[in-house]
């Protein structure tokens, strides 16, 4: 395993200097723009939308994380009608996303991921979750394992496609111009069918990579955040595990800093001055990262450890659900992306 050091964000600070007036005036009245959308729409957006999509109660036709509330095993019936929701509602979309049905049969199983990418581009960045839930024990749900970070992918969804249709002159210099993209990734198969192991566990992980690396993709992705066992009504802490993606974690921490703040209410789940797993240079958790960590992309596990209580048992259902943790999350998720999307701008 090794680490790739995303040179990108230092050098792109060196075309400043070479800047016209006129150069000047653009970028400041950008900036400017940028901060009065994130400030005020984005702002009223997820004040409008939070509650419509990711309500815990109010199961309106907007909803979409109860809508995982159903066990979801490798090519059952309710694992094909979510992937059908996630498709569809991504048609529905004003943004024209691309689908990506990737299918396969392994140990008698068959498998499907979504992956759905906002453009063509010559670098992505990833957002995934698996969608598929444990076969023991019988009636497992997975709410936090990973119903509520699937309907938080799918709120990210719909606001970068409000990026897209109201705020088209901010994207023009990046999303638009084609140079960075974003990929959502439903991973089928995370969990193992029998016991976890290297040849029981990640099936859709390991299939997707692979094809990525037959098709020169694996190149184009500059960061690959992973979300898992997020939304558990539980105080959780989820450490920083990478070098490689230590800064983005600490950009997060900074959104989640001024969230708290501002919202007086949820509680502080990132700690970037805990480095105990940055020292120790590897990871520590078998995951759907593993075969992109193993590639050289930068990941941002963002999982919590310990893992909630509730993690692989019966009691994995939408009543320990938090319902400020998953609007936190879907709102740091949405603006992480756009904090991510500037580093490009320059
Ligand atoms: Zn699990």
């Amino acid at each position: 395993m090794f680490f790739i050091v995303n040179s990108k964000k230092k050098s792109s600070q060196l075309h400043i200097t070479a800047m016209q007036p006129v150069q000047m005036i653009w970028l400041v009245s950008l900036l400017l723009s940028i901060a009065f959308c994130q400030f005020i729409s984005y702002d009223e957006f997820h004040r409008d939308h939070l509650p419509q999509l990711l309500s815990l109660t109010n199961d309106s036709d907007e909803n979409v994380i109860l809508r995982f509330n159903k066990t979801r095993i490798p090519g059952s019936k309710e694992s094909k009608d979510v992937q059908e929701f996630i498709i569809n509602y991504f048609e529905k979309l004003d943004h024209e996303w691309l689908v990506d049905q990737d299918s396969f049969e392994e140990n008698g199983f068959s498998f499907t991921n979504l992956v759905f990418s906002s453009t063509i581009a010559e670098k992505y960045i990833v957002f995934a979750v698996h969608y598929d839930s444990k076969i023991e024990p019988e009636g497992f749900i997975g709410a936090m394992d990973s119903a509520a970070s699937c309907g938080i992918l799918l709120y990210l969804a719909r606001f970068i496609d409000n990026v897209y249709s109201l705020e088209q002159n901010l994207i023009d210099r990046t999303i638009s111009a084609e140079y960075v993209g974003i990929k959502i990734v439903f991973f089928d198969g995370e969990e193992a069918l029998k016991e976890w192991g290297p040849n029981d566990s990640i099936y859709g992980a390991k299939h997707l990579a692979s094809k990525w690396d037959q098709k020169n993709i694996l190149d184009t992705i500059d960061l690959f955040v992973l979300m898992d066992l997020i939304g558990s009504d539980e105080h959780v802490t989820i450490p920083s595990f990478f070098r490689g993606s230590h800064f983005y974690y600490e950009m997060l921490s900074e959104l989640e800093d001024s969230y708290l703040e501002t919202r007086s209410k949820g509680t502080k789940s990132l700690v970037p001055t805990d480095h105990r797993f940055l020292e120790l240079g590897r990871g520590v958790i078998d995951d759907d990262h593993i075969p992109f960590y193993n590639a050289g992309i930068d990941v941002l596990h963002l999982i919590p450890l310990p893992f909630p209580q509730t993690w692989h048992t019966i009691h994995d259902t939408f009543d320990h659900l938090g319902q400020e943790e998953i609007y936190k999350w879907a709102e740091l998720i949405s603006n992480f992306v756009i904090n991510v999307v500037d580093l490009y701008r320059l």
